[in-house]
């Protein structure tokens, strides 16, 4: 058997180029950018007042010296002349400097006059101007490939004046459920059977992470099923299997895989949860089988599919990062296999769930985190520091 970090690297070597698309800003939320967003203006684009009152030549901002208005300025327009030493222009926010002044008097500091102003005893001493392209320059790379686009990132695209940014398409997923125990939410279980629950877990999990997923229906225990599933899961960037991946004599998954040509990368990986998992490659097609337990299928797909996912899409965003907190509670020796232990993070302690049996749905719901046991690790006690995976 192969390790995690193993069978992940060959996992990721299977990836191939995902193309690049162009999406309206209203679309881009979530995307991955493709290609460095450079500005091709400043911003502002030429020196505009930040408050209502005066634009003015800073020395004559004096204690109660007059100043004759020689008209106005709105926001989206320009002001004809050129100011000179005593006057002063009337100037609303956004509105361009006009030439010859460089400050602006607020008006909460002025007293009107019949033809003009007059400054305050005391006033603010700021200038109230944003100098051309003080937000950011032409040329400048403001948002790097591969970033997740957020709301802030859209806005500031905009303000490049970049309506249709270049993103990477989203991955193709298509999940099979396996078992002839399952029926789909909303149907009444016969007797004997349960409601398939990874799957709609597992696509909410791809969708977060930038993909777009389509269930199929479930496939039977026995290989015509699976086959016929599988036809029609490609074409897709990848194909996921959930359950039927181990050994037992109704376990189709990797038979049928083999039957379609998968290469394969990998079978079994020595982890828990998640030991009966395989993955490999036909054409363009990744294929996965996923355990399925529901803890297994869900964490397994955080550890294996997320990195893939985000691989695909070119941002490193989704690559899971360890991180350390101390134990709340005494672990004992871990055994031969890498455990990913359901937890709970709260104020930077971690609290390893009691029940790891991996069918427990509700456990895994009220964990944030994968307390992280090397194969053999020896015993752990409360307060030292042990390694995690945020889960989201
Ligand atoms: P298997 O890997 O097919 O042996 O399945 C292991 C366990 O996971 C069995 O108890 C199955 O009933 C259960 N299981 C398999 N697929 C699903 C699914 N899609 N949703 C919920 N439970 C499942
Ligand atoms: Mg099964």
């Amino acid at each position: 058997m192969i390790s995690y970090e193993q069978a992940l690297s060959k996992l990721l070597s299977l990836v191939e180029y995902i193309d690049v698309e162009e999406v309206n800003l209203e679309e881009a939320h979530h995307r991955v950018l493709a290609v460095d967003a450079i500005s091709s203006r400043d911003q502002p684009p030429f020196d505009t007042s930040a408050m209502d009152g005066y634009a003015v030549k800073k020395i004559d901002k004096v204690p109660h010296k007059n100043l004759s208005v020689i008209g106005k300025v709105t926001a989206g327009n320009s002001f004809a002349r050129s100011i000179s030493k005593g006057e002063a222009v009337r100037i609303f926010t956004g509105a361009p400097m006009p030439k010859g002044s460089n400050s602006v008097l607020i008006q909460e500091d002025t007293i009107p006059l019949e033809s003009g102003i007059t400054i305050c005893e005391k006033f603010e001493k700021k200038d109230f101007v944003r100098k051309k392209g003080c937000d950011y320059k032409a040329g400048e790379i403001l948002i790097q490939k591969g970033k997740i686009l957020s709301s802030f990132d859209i806005a500031l695209l905009a303000s490049m004046n970049l309506p249709l940014p270049k993103v990477k398409r989203q991955p193709r997923i298509s999940i099979i459920s396996t078992g002839d125990e399952l029926v789909f939410p909303g149907t009444v279980p016969g007797p004997n059977q349960i409601v398939a629950s990874n799957t709609f877990g597992l696509k909410a999990l791809m969708k977060k992470w930038g993909a777009t997923c389509h269930i199929l229906p479930i496939a039977r225990d026995n290989k015509l099923s699976l086959e016929k599933a599988l036809e029609i899961a490609v074409p897709a960037d990848l194909v996921i299997t959930v359950g039927g991946a181990s050994v037992g004599d109704h376990d189709y998954v990797s038979e049928v895989f083999r039957n379609i040509k998968v290469e394969y990368s990998f079978y079994k990986v020595a982890m828990r949860p998640g030991k009966p998992i395989l993955a490999g490659k036909n054409k363009g097609t990744i294929f996965v089988g996923l355990p399925g337990n529901p803890v297994s299928a869900l964490v397994c797909a955080h550890l294996f599919l997320k990195p893939l996912i985000g691989k695909m899409l070119g941002t490193r965003e989704l690559i899971n990062i360890e991180k350390k907190a101390f134990l709340q509670n005494d672990l004992p020796e871990n055994g031969k296999r890498k455990h990913f232990m359901r937890a709970l993070l709260k104020d930077g302690y971690l609290e390893v769930c009691k029940n790891q049996d991996s069918s427990l749905l509700s456990v895994l719901q009220k964990a944030n985190s994968l307390a992280i046991r090397e194969p053999n690790e020896p015993p752990a006690k409360k307060g030292d520091l042990i390694s995690y995976l945020e889960l989201d």
